[in-house]
């Protein structure tokens, strides 16, 4: 399996060209790395790749971006699994658009997955004429979505419950896909008890010390950090499983190196838009 991260800001993309904080000021800077989209993540099984997507959690608003930037094509694409109805994970527009295709004899048939509340977001679509078939998603009912084995966690995340964050399972391996979220409540780590992850990518909204904090319902670098050595003391990190940062919003004040630089030596791999983690 391989998990494409496209995009890793948080809600707002890195810079935010009406900011002066010393995050966007670096980000404007230095380029790179430091310059993040809205989050966008790929799931590839077997030789899939950008240009034949199958597999993908959110459709977030720098879609076209993604287009662009990596070549990415969603013609293919069998499952659209969703987090949470907030507007940088969810853009309806992208999906009204199928009915538009020029090729209608090319555009798979594509089962969406969704909480109610993203549904809601979603209701204005003709599923029949976008060849849609939507399908409820709630915390701790598993599902099969194609090849990927699901199961559904019920985030930190209050302000738009339910939020998910998936574990996935295919090609012997299992993905936890956490973003969204501060630190899990109590019945989450138990309904998250008996898994074992290969890789986890998980968010870090503030990534730094001096940014704003962001209240429980996202991580800044504590409780990431406590995030995973509660994973590492419960056994639920697979030997040499990456543990990665993705969701970043500049509120951290890090640039990428410097962000590197900071979690290296606790065994992070901090996200950029593009990288591919092979499992
Ligand atoms: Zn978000
Ligand atoms: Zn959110």
């Amino acid at each position: 399996m391989k998990i494409h991260l496209l995009g890793t800001a948080a809600a707002k993309p890195v810079p935010r060209i009406f900011c002066s904080c010393r995050g966007c000021r670096v980000a404007r800077r230095e380029g790179g790395r430091s310059l993040r989209t809205r989050s966008s993540t790929s799931i590839y099984l077997g030789d899939d790749s950008p240009q034949d997507v199958r597999y993908k959690v959110d459709l977030g608003p720098d879609a076209h971006l993604h287009q662009i930037q990596f070549g990415e094509c969603l013609d293919r694409l069998e499952h659209l699994l969703y987090t949470h109805a907030h507007a940088d994970h969810v853009h309806p527009y992208w999906l009204s658009l199928r009915r538009q295709a020029i090729a209608k004899e090319g555009i798979a048939p594509l089962q969406v997955w969704a909480n109610a509340r993203v549904m809601e977001l979603l209701a204005d679509l003709d599923l029949d004429a976008a060849n849609m078939t939507a399908h409820l998603v709630e915390p701790g009912k598993a599902f099969r979505a194609g090849e990927l084995e699901v199961v559904p966690l019920n985030a930190m995340h209050p302000e738009v419950e339910p939020c998910i964050n998936f574990a996935v399972t295919a090609e012997d391996t299992t993905v936890l896909l956490a973003w969204d979220t501060g630190y899990w409540d109590e019945p989450t780590w138990n309904a998250a008890r008996d898994l074992r992850f290969d890789a986890v990518i998980m968010e870090l909204t503030v990534n730094g010390p001096d940014g704003p904090a962001s209240g429980p319902y996202h991580h800044n670098v504590e409780s990431f950090l406590k995030m995973k050595q509660r994973m590492e003391a419960l056994n639920m990190l697979n030997d040499g499983a990456p543990f990665v940062s993705t969701h970043m919003g500049d509120n951290g004040q890090f640039s990428h190196d410097e962000a590197q630089a900071y979690w290296t030596p606790h065994g992070v791999t901090v996200g950029y838009d593009g990288l591919l983690i092979e499992v």
